[in-house]
Order: C-alpha cells, then structure tokens, then sequence
C-alpha cells in the first residue's frame, strides 16, 4: 500500500531476539521515513526488505540508547552502498551531539552530506514538508526532553473519469484545471459539471507516534483524531507507580489518551521485557479503548 507503518522494534531498552528497541518505518508512497533508529535497526529494515536508499528523513524522538543506539551502525551502511542523496535527521539538541561524535571519529570517506534539523521547540511544530505529507512534532514528558511526532498526509486533487479523457478529448491542461475543482467548457459552450467529471480522493490519512512519555494529556489536541497512534505502554497496571518514576506509561494510560483524542486505532510498543505474557497489557488498554493491537517486530499496519 502506499501509506503503511512497519514495526522494526517493539521493545523497550533491553533488546531481546524477538523484540528490538523502538525504530519504525512509515511508508508513505515510494518513500520510507524513519521514526527512532534503536540497536539493530538496519538489520530489521533488511529482514523488513526496505531498501536504506529510500530513506532520506530520521526522526529522533529522544536521545535515550534504545532509541538511537542504531544509527551509527546505519549511517556508515548507507555510506558503503555509495549513498550520495542528502540524508535528513531530525531530533532534540543531544541527537546533534551524538552525530558531531559520529562525524569526528567516523566520517572519513563519507560520499553523502547529513543535514541535522535540530528541534528546540516545546509546542507544535512544522519539521518538514513535501508533495505528499507534513511531519509535526510535539513535546512528551519523559527524563530528558523527548517529542512526539505527527504525520499529515496532505489532500489529494480529485481523480478524473478516464472515460471522459476521450469523450471530451481533454488536454492535459483541461485535466489539470479539473482535477484543481473546475467545471469543463466543450467546444459548443457546453458546461459539464466537476461533479460529473471526477471521483474525490482518498481522504488524507494521519499517523501519530508518542514513545517515550509519561501520561500526558497535553499531546490529546495534537494526536486528536488520527487514523492510527503509536502510543508507549511500558507497563502493566500493576506497576503503574514505576511507570510514573520513570515517566513512562501504562498500557491503561495509553488507551485513555487514545479514547480522549478519538483516534482511530491504537498500537501500543515499548513493552518492559519484565512481561512474558502482553495479553495482559492488551486486556488492561482495551477495557478503555478496545480498538487497541500490540505492536510486533516486522509487522506492517496499513495505515
Ligand atoms: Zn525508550
Ligand atoms: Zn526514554
């Protein structure tokens, strides 16, 4: 499809043989875009088949190891494979610390050029922009300063009737001006109505992603609605007062974010490998909000 998220790690600090550390993959058309970059992480895009060329924006949540212990071991991958495109990251402050190390002591030879989009901004903000999507950030509250990152696709022109291509013999110009809303003048004066020239496009499709953070409510307004949020859930009820001293969340605490913004979907991640059985956590996030699926390492959600 041509907006999906894959999961290359659904795991919290220790990496286990079934679950890495957070990275994930957001496919929006031909385009990859990398959300965390934890240990491993370019071996999970290669069993994922996810070619590192179609990557050209990393986006750092936080400057936690789980969450960035990966890009060494990526940045100097991409280098081998004769990358040249310009390779974008995004991330707090800290990110650009543990690149200038990478760039010291590891940048001999490198073909391509690392732009670095440093994030000061604790409100909602606009990281980047293309043809098909815009990409925000938002503060989470955790240990060290970590951001949330929400995903816009952008509204399509409406599609045109192919019939009408040949029943009218529209220029690509005519086609433009359609697609844009317009109503079509044939030659004899006749006016033909958008309505009947065109289907509506899809409607825009939004993923939101929130690891690390405690429980949150000030992330409800910009999360509000989406199709499907990625929301932390490091813990189980149960250990809900370490969740708070480590300012992580419940899986409860990430379906009632889910519930109040009335998104669609929810995926929770992240899991403590204290847990050996997560049908726990999932019972514990849908007696709030049902709609509610475990996040698995290499599993594709359509979004
Ligand atoms: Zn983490
Ligand atoms: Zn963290």
């Amino acid at each position: 499809m041509n907006f999906d998220l894959t999961i290359l790690g659904s795991g919290s600090a220790l990496p286990t043989s079934r679950r890495y550390s957070t990275a994930h993959a957001l496919k929006v058309y031909e385009r990859f875009f990398l959300i965390d970059c934890g240990e491993g992480t370019q071996l999970q895009l290669r069993k994922a088949k996810i070619k590192l060329s179609r990557i050209n924006h990393i986006f750092i949540s936080h400057a936690h190891g789980d969450h960035v212990f990966g890009l060494f071991g990526l940045l100097s991958t991409m280098n081998l494979l004769g990358r040249t495109a310009v390779l974008n990251i995004h991330g707090g402050p800290d990110v650009q610390k543990i690149l200038n190390f990478y760039f010291d002591q590891f940048s001999e030879g490198m073909q391509y050029k690392v732009v670095v989009n440093i994030i000061n901004n604790r409100s909602f903000n606009l990281l980047h922009s293309d043809k098909n999507l815009e990409v925000y950030s938002f503060p989470l509250k955790h240990r060290v300063p970590a951001w949330g990152f929400l995903f816009n696709e952008k509204e399509k022109d409406a599609n045109i009737v192919k019939e009408v291509i040949t029943k009218y013999k529209l220029s690509i110009k005519n086609i433009v001006s359609i697609k844009r809303g317009n109503d079509f003048i044939t030659d004899t004066g006749e006016r033909i109505p958008n309505a009947q020239l065109t289907v509506p496009a899809m409607p825009p499709r939004s993923f939101a992603f929130c690891s690390d953070t405690a429980y949150y409510e000030r992330i409800i307004k910009w999360v509000e609605g989406v199709d499907l949020l990625y929301h932390e859930a490091t813990f189980a009820n149960a250990d809900r007062k370490i969740a708070k001293q480590t300012d992580h969340s419940t899986a409860q605490q990430a379906a009632s974010i889910a519930k109040k913004a009335g998104v669609k979907k929810l995926l929770i991640g992240h899991f403590s490998n204290r847990y050996s059985d997560l049908d726990l956590l999932l019972r514990e996030a849908r007696e709030v909000f049902p709609e509610t699926y475990l996040a698995e390492d290499l599993e594709t959600h359509t979004i």
